[in-house]
């Protein structure tokens, strides 16, 4: 079989959300430093069939009124100082831009929390954010990561928050690296590439209301800033520029995990409240048992079960804890924790977030005296794509578009503008 994900024919974006109970948005009273909500118009791509060429460069440019689709990632987090280097020219601003000045030369620009609420960025203090604002292709240095975008610093009470506004491409190229190895095969970077900005602009579209879109660790994608870029991560985002994954003509979250071992499923095992769409409702995967991650044989302190157990209102002494139910892939959806003085059944997603173990899919689990033994297969919580198994189909000439085909099953390809 040849191919693809079928085309959208026309791509319409709901003025509202559609009546999916998982998908409803609750609307909460506005707050400044908001911006409207954006709805990403999707359309069908100009270059999709599978003898295309790299040329994304014929692709129209956005319309004037399409969304913004400036990227804010947390990227410093209640902190109190924190140094920051430039290459060359900065502007520094306050918000209302009251207050300005710039530096010319490459230097370092320390932040710090002062008092009242107020936050100091170099000679300029103010209880509203201030701007450092890279001029001609500057990067800014923090912690040994270099970024290219404009850092906003936002005061707190005592402490000060960082978010990076930066234009979504360049965000990725400092995403992908981090979720998938640069050397690997481009066809899986690619798919990678359409995963990840599908999940970013998902992210802007909901976190509108919110000071930031993404986080930048695993509570949403890695990033470490986009200064420096692999050649191949290049290759990968800019080959598939604005293509996105939607599904009934919407954007939808593209999750995406190491290693399924054998076989990914529902989303409503990991998160309930995720929309229980066919995308993410499992696939199978026969392409991920080269990698290391494919089995795994682990311990896990009995002391971190038994916090968990507390946590879930079981008292006394652990005693067992045992696989439930299953999948029919294999993996836990519940377990049994068992101590003297009572038992419950848990969410195996939810233990796997307290103790660390690899994935849920469990093959052996025996409890002894400070230690919970745990043997399985796969790496992550096995939602959507499989990273290694996309690794693995592009090792055998599959293209990224039947990659994500097979590990979102009844999405479609679509660009945005
Ligand atoms: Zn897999």
């Amino acid at each position: 079989m040849g191919v693809m994900l079928t085309l959208l024919a026309a791509c319409m974006v709901p003025s509202a959300k559609q009546n999916n109970s998982a998908q409803t948005i609750t609307y909460t009273p506005m707050k400044t430093n908001v911006r409207p909500a954006p709805r990403f118009k999707l359309e069908k791509p100009s270059i999709l069939d599978e003898t295309e060429s790299e040329n994304t460069q014929s692709q129209q440019p956005a319309p004037a009124n399409s969304p913004d689709k400036t990227v804010r990632v947390l990227i410093l987090e209640n902190s109190k100082s924190a140094y920051i280097k430039h290459s060359g020219r900065v502007n520094i601003y306050t918000q209302d831009k009251s207050k300005k000045y710039k530096i010319s030369q490459a230097g370092t620009v320390s932040v710090k929390s002062a008092k009242n609420g107020q936050v100091q960025v170099g000679t300029l203090v103010a209880k509203q954010p201030i701007f450092i604002e890279p001029v001609g292709g500057v990067t800014l240095t923090m912690d040994k990561n270099g970024y290219t975008g404009i850092f906003k610093v936002v005061p707190g009470t005592n402490t000060f928050n960082i978010i990076e506004l930066t234009p979504l491409e360049n965000y990725l190229y400092g995403v992908l690296p981090h979720e998938m190895h640069h050397t690997w095969a481009l066809e899986a970077l690619k798919a990678q590439a359409v995963a990840a900005r599908t999940y970013t602009l998902k992210s802007i579209e909901n976190k509108s209301e919110e000071p930031f879109d993404l986080y930048n660790d695993v509570r949403s994608q890695v990033y470490k800033g986009s200064a420096q870029v692999y050649d191949s991560i290049k290759k990968a985002v800019d080959g598939t520029r604005g293509q996105v994954l939607s599904y009934k003509g919407e954007l939808f979250y593209t999750y995406y995990h190491g290693n399924c071992g054998g076989g990914t499923d529902h989303v409503e095992i990991w998160n309930e409240k995720a929309p229980h769409i066919k995308p993410l409702s499992g696939a199978s995967c026969k392409f991920d048992n080269h990698s290391k991650s494919y089995t795994f044989s682990q311990d896990i302190t009995k002391s971190s079960a038994e916090r968990f157990a507390r946590s879930q209102g079981l008292k006394g002494t652990l005693s067992s804890v045992r696989v439930a139910k299953k999948t029919s892939t294999g993996r836990a959806n519940t377990l049994t924790l068992k101590t003297s003085n009572g038992s419950k059944q848990v969410r195996c997603a939810d233990f796997r977030a307290a103790t660390g173990i690899r994935s849920c899919k469990i093959t052996k689990m025996t409890t002894g005296t400070t230690k919970i033994h745990v043997e399985g297969r796969g790496y992550g919580h096995g939602i959507g794509m499989c990273q290694d198994g996309a690794h693995g189909m592009a090792k055998q000439n599959y293209t990224y578009k039947q990659i994500l085909k097979q590990y979102y099953p009844g999405s479609t390809l679509a660009v945005v503008r």
